[in-house]
């Protein structure tokens, strides 16, 4: 989907309204008058509009090559060239990302979108996204800035402390990188993190993990919630459709899984490339074996989009019986994605099977959810996640 087909409230609409005071989003305490710093940060934002930040997570290598140790691509980078990302150059030996503070994609989002259905459910978010990935995913669903340097992205300037002050002027409990490859723009998301903790406000990550350990680490200790795809089960799936290592993203499923940070899992099912039963079985098996049976797991529907046009939209049958197939293998929480007004977006209690908390495409409401103890009122199994009043 492009910025503009996908549901919530764009980029121009949330820094007008930003500006003009009058953001209300779902259930936000908003109103204020004041127009901020975002106008002055619309007003910058052009084509070519980029950062020349120090990066980090880097080896300097001789005659000013740098050996790039962000993510398993291990980009060796002459003087004046960018790792396959294209957001990371190498400076006449100094490194340097493009994109920090530099977002391409802006939007005020239901945490729902995210998706992110056990964390904060029911509440807004500041959602944010950059130009480049270090993936190159066949059906890419935000190719117009995930596939593209920032050079050729509309970016407004947005610094971490600014994105923070938004948050907080206007009321919006958290910020979430999305859309592109979060991972890319590491040193953005580790400041902004560090901003948003000391502020009292979230900020979540939707990520395909092809990252090394340490900076998955670093990510992994500054957010409050990770959404990591889990995009096949397959080494030649990753490798022919993807380009990324399915054993990478798995160690980074349980790097994840292991930190204080809340996991969620997404599968998005492409016809003919990876909606094999036996192969998305296998990978229901390893989630529950190494991460439990309460990880939230969306089973999102495909759309046809990028180099897989020709590709028809994933049928409605085969999602459902992927779904049995995850709850029959013993994960408590599956859902299916890009399915508005299916029942199964909603939140269903594993043990008595009473629905907890009621979705209708972004539309949230508590049926049975004991908000003090997270418990279900009809049962007392505690659902797990951080939920909200
Ligand atoms: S993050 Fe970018 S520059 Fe670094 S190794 Fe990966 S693709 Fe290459």
């Amino acid at each position: 989907m492009t910025e503009s087909d996908q549901p919530g409230l764009g980029r121009r609409e949330f820094l007008g309204l930003c500006a003009r005071g009058c953001l209300a989003l779902g259930l936000m305490p908003l109103g204020l008058r004041d127009s901020g710093g975002l106008l002055a940060g619309a007003a910058q934002a052009k084509v070519g509009n980029v950062s020349n930040v120090p990066a980090r997570y880097f080896k300097p290598l001789a005659a000013r090559e740098i050996k790039c140790l962000l993510c398993p691509r291990h980009c060796q980078i002459r003087p004046g060239e960018r790792g396959l990302c294209g957001v990371r150059e190498n400076v006449d030996g100094v490194y340097v990302t493009k994109v920090y503070g530099k977002p391409a994609a802006i939007k005020g989002d239901p945490m729902e979108k995210g998706p992110f259905f056990h964390f904060l459910a029911g509440t807004n978010t500041l959602a944010l996204g950059t130009a480049g990935c270090n993936l190159t995913c066949l059906y890419c669903q935000s190719w117009q800035f995930a596939q593209r340097r920032p050079e050729q992205t509309d970016n407004e300037s947005l610094p971490p402390d600014e994105v923070v002050a938004q948050v907080q002027k206007y009321g919006i409990p958290s910020i979430t990188f999305t859309y592109s490859e979060p991972v890319v723009a590491i040193e953005y998301v580790l400041d902004t993190a560090r901003a948003a903790r000391a502020a009292g406000v979230k900020t979540l990550i939707h990520t395909a993990a092809a990252c090394n350990e340490q900076p998955m680490r670093d990510l992994c200790n500054a957010v409050d919630a990770i959404n990591i795809d889990l995009k096949g089960f397959t080494d030649k799936f990753y490798q022919d459709v993807v380009g990324s290592l399915r054993t990478v993203v798995l160690e980074n499923v349980k790097i994840a899984a292991a930190s204080s940070a809340w996991l969620e899992l997404t599968a998005l099912i492409v016809p003919g490339y990876n909606d094999d039963q036996a192969s998305f079985r296998a990978m229901c098996e390893w989630v529950l074996e190494n991460v439990g049976p309460d990880v939230p797991l969306h089973v999102s529907r495909f759309f046809p989009e990028y180099r897989l046009r020709n590709v028809p939209a994933t049928p409605i049958d085969t999602l459902k019986e992927l779904r049995k197939i995850a709850f029959n293998v013993g994960l408590h929480y599956v859902y299916l994605g890009n399915m508005a007004g299916d029942p199964s977006e909603s939140t269903y209690c594993p043990k008595c099977g009473i629905k907890v908390v009621k979705r209708v495409g972004y539309q949230v409401t508590n049926e049975a959810l004991d908000l003090r103890t997270y418990r279900c009122t009809k049962c007392g199994l505690k659902i797990a996640g951080y939920w909200v009043a």
